[in-house]
């Protein structure tokens, strides 16, 4: 278990202790974040550049399981998702607020652990933590993050603006945080049968960073900067190639053509999916949680995306009337399905 049991009562700090103690070493380092934590509301300068604001809802049980979530990491992820976010509008992430519900079961080292991962993100994402909300909640544990972006106006990119040739690229590779959450559900299934095996997590470093540590692309939204690339369209994977390619072409008003053979996918993940006696091509297509971005160019961006680094063009875009189709490495052409992961459905199905 990774939640602390022993450990210090928050009840001894009370909310506004808490609240100070978690945000207290907050040094602001973005000009557009004026004012933070502390006063009723944060103050935000952006001047002449357009605002992005998106959240996200992370719930005990639904969206994550404390069995084999360090807390630093859900901290981490419940940052990281939300930048996501605005990368994919192609807009800089400057500021979050974090609202947290936690029940008596959690200490307040358990708490800090929460912040340690929360603040080594807005590290690395370069943004500034400038409010929040704390309460207290009867069961489970819930973290609520807003990210405040700045973008151009003429360099957002938005899910409907693909064109038919466009060449279809993703980030990175597909399937390896699905993966990582099957190989830790096996394990805590071979646990729940018999708390004396010790889980096997042995040589699946990768797919388990992915699932539990999941980075945002801040790399990829510097390099089209740099290369002055704009894309015509835009989103992140969070729930599996098929279900985005099915958002950004249907508001295109545009289909899809993509090759299987393109289709990046890490040695790990394959070996992983062999173990389950499960297709590799589904935890790329309809696994979740990858974080990567899929994005749409102009054809004649061909040569500039090919030089970029952790890129794969994996098809192009074709007229709506023309389908999604996936062609397989033996030439069959097969519609794309829209199997999204849901979790609140696969709650149900449990
Ligand atoms: P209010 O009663 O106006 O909602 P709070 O006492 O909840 O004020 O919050 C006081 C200050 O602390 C505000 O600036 C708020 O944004 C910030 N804050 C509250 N909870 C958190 C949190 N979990 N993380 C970061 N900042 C927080
Ligand atoms: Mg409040």
């Amino acid at each position: 278990m990774t939640e602390n049991k022993a450990g210090t009562s928050i009840a001894t700090l009370g909310e506004f202790g808490l609240i100070k103690h978690l945000t207290n070493k907050i040094k602001l380092k973005n000009s557009s974040s004026v004012v933070g934590v502390g006063d009723d509301a944060a103050v935000l300068n952006y001047e002449n550049k357009k605002v992005v604001v998106t959240t996200d809802l992370l719930v005990e049980g639904i969206h994550f399981d404390l069995m084999y979530t360090p807390l630093k990491h859900l901290g981490y992820k419940s940052i990281a998702v939300n930048v996501s976010d605005v990368y994919a509008m192609n807009a800089c992430p400057k500021q979050v607020t974090v609202s947290i519900a936690i029940s008596k079961r959690f200490s307040l080292e358990a708490i800090e652990e929460i912040y340690a991962g929360i603040q080594l993100a807005c590290e690395n994402y370069n943004v500034d933590l400038v409010g929040g909300d704390t309460t207290s909640s009867l069961t489970g544990l819930c973290i609520s993050v807003t990210a405040i972006g700045e973008g151009e106006a003429e360099k957002l990119t938005y899910r409907n603006g693909a064109k038919v040739n466009d060449l279809i690229c993703v980030t990175g590779n597909l399937g390896a945080a699905y993966a990582g959450l099957q190989l830790l559900e096996r394990e805590k299934r071979v646990f729940a049968g018999n708390p004396e095996i010790q889980p096997d997590l042995s040589g699946h470093d990768y797919i388990l960073e992915r699932q539990l540590k999941p980075e945002a692309r801040k790399d990829i939204f510097e390099r089209l900067q740099e290369a002055n690339i704009v894309p015509t369209a835009m989103i992140d994977i969070s729930d599996g190639l098929s279900s985005e390619l099915m958002h950004l072409c249907d508001q295109s008003n545009k289909g899809c053509q993509i090759y299987e053979e393109r289709i990046p996918i890490d040695y790990e993940t394959h070996k992983m999916a062999e173990e389950l006696n499960m297709n590799y091509l589904t935890f790329a297509l309809n696994g979740g949680e990858d974080y990567e971005l899929l994005f749409t160019v102009p054809l004649d961006k061909h040569q500039d995306i090919e030089k970029m680094e952790d890129v794969t063009v994996i098809g192009h875009v074709v007229e709506a009337s023309k389908g999604l189709y996936l062609v397989t490495r033996d030439g069959n052409e097969i519609a794309l399905q829209a199997q999204g992961w849901n979790p609140i459905k696969e709650q149900d199905e449990k």
